[in-house]
């Protein structure tokens, strides 16, 4: 008797433990690529996560990064002097280019952000959004101006 509730407690806890790993494998496998760390630079507001994919170098000047933005969160207007390239792979995001309409990111769409042009991009205000950015250095690093204010955000 001893033994068989000891067996008993054994198999519970088995099947306890392969339901947690099953939730993990469920989360994990349904994205793309890592989450990376949680940012804290101010160049982003609200939850940001961030994993090198890629790091530029002398030979091959791109950087690849998947960004992770939780509801609500969004990168400062920013430029890139030698363009940038947005593959979204899940949730709901916002792109907008200086003077024209914000546009809404699916999973599967693509934007060619041309060279120096102010732009912004996020999650939109109710699901997140996976983007992998693809970054050439070659005319020198990000260029970061001013925060996306809530109208502009919100803005239709
Ligand atoms: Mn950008």
């Amino acid at each position: 008797m001893k033994f068989k509730s000891k067996y008993v407690f054994l198999v519970v806890a088995a099947f306890i433990m392969a339901c947690a790993k099953d939730q993990k494998t469920v989360d994990t496998a349904s994205a793309l690529f890592l989450k990376g760390d949680k940012n804290t630079n101010d160049n982003f507001v609200g939850e940001v996560w961030v994993k090198s994919l890629v790091e530029a170098d002398s030979l091959n000047e791109t950087a690849v990064g998947n960004v992770t933005f939780a509801p609500g969160a969004r990168s400062k207007w920013h430029s890139h002097p030698a363009g940038q390239i947005i593959l979204a792979t899940e949730g709901v995001g916002y792109y907008q280019e200086k003077g024209k309409a914000k546009v809404i990111l699916k999973k599967g769409d693509v934007v060619k952000c041309p060279p120096n042009l102010p732009h912004w991009h996020g999650a939109s205000a109710e699901t997140k959004f996976v983007q992998v950015a693809i970054t050439s250095r070659q005319n020198g690093p990000t260029v970061w101006l001013e925060n996306v204010t809530d109208s502009v955000y919100l803005s239709k």
